[in-house]
């Protein structure tokens, strides 16, 4: 009762139980109310709403109840509150997804994301394109002034890019210091735009370090390619980005290199 936030069952009754299960889970509730009324036993997680609209996550065990004719009568369930241990789940998943420095995604699930993205693109033939982003000469910043300072850097590039970027973007840190973003429904001239739009943020954004006031400054490198044929996979799109980076390492840095060249 104090889940549901009635003051007696006779409310329950009244208001149908049904209703206070959320609507998505309607036909899971009723078919485990049809396997027990055949002898069965089921169990469920589902959500209950209560009264008020308050929600809880709860897990019920369900068993018939016999008459003396072997016929079932009724219905005992044990419904627990699991909302923390699903919140808890929810957390851990979420933290699984994400680079710990940055709070982007992770490798792994960029490469979620961009299956998922790119499946999309394929079924609705949109275009797709995709940067790979690595710092310049991060090494020095690391040995001038420090790991922490390389550490700031990272943290100030994935938030001016989190800024720059569209909400449906995608962009996942793919190692030390380089990022992969994902850019849906745009072409290559859109994209080599976005690229250049975000070198120039980074190339103008400063971390100011604590200890000593200095500023640092940082530029970075990005290689753009974009989907030609309904046939690519994230992998070759990966690498031909990456040529392209690598064609902006190797004339000079601080640059946007579209592939093919
Ligand atoms: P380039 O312009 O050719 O990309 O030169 P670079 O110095 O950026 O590239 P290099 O691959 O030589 O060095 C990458 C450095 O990134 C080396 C490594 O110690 C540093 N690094 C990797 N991950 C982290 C991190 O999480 N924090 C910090 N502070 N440094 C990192
Ligand atoms: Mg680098
Ligand atoms: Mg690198």
């Amino acid at each position: 009762l104090k889940l549901l936030e009635v003051d007696s069952v006779e409310e329950v009754q009244k208001y149908g139980l049904l209703n206070f299960v959320l609507p998505e889970f309607h036909l899971l509730f009723q078919k485990l109310h049809h396997e027990v009324f055949l002898g069965k036993t089921a169990t469920l997680e589902f959500v209950l709403q209560s009264k008020h609209g308050k929600q809880h996550w709860v897990d019920t065990h369900a068993a018939p109840l016999y008459d003396q004719n072997g016929q079932v009568k009724a219905m005992v369930a044990v419904t627990r509150d699991i909302t923390e241990r699903i919140n808890l789940l929810q957390e851990l998943e979420a933290q699984a997804h994400k680079d710990f420095l940055t709070g982007l995604s992770n490798r792994r699930h960029f490469f979620a994301l961009a299956e998922q993205e790119l499946s999309r693109t394929q079924r609705y033939n949109n275009s797709l394109s995709i940067l790979m982003m690595d710092i310049d000469f991060f090494k020095s910043i690391n040995d001038a002034h420090g790991h922490n300072a390389g550490d700031l850097v990272l943290q100030k590039l994935a938030c001016i890019c989190l800024a720059t970027l569209r909400e449906i973007d995608v962009i996942g840190r793919m190692g030390g210091e380089e990022f992969a973003i994902l850019l849906p429904e745009t072409t290559g001239s859109r994209a080599m735009e976005v690229a250049e739009r975000m070198r120039q943020a980074l190339e103008n954004a400063t971390v100011i370090l604590e200890h000593n006031n200095l500023a640092l400054k940082f530029t970075v490198s990005i290689g753009v390619t974009t989907m030609t044929s309904p046939e690519v996979t994230i992998d070759s799109m990966l690498q031909d980005a990456d040529a392209a980076l690598y064609q902006a390492k190797n004339s000079g840095r601080n640059k946007v290199v579209n592939y093919p060249f």
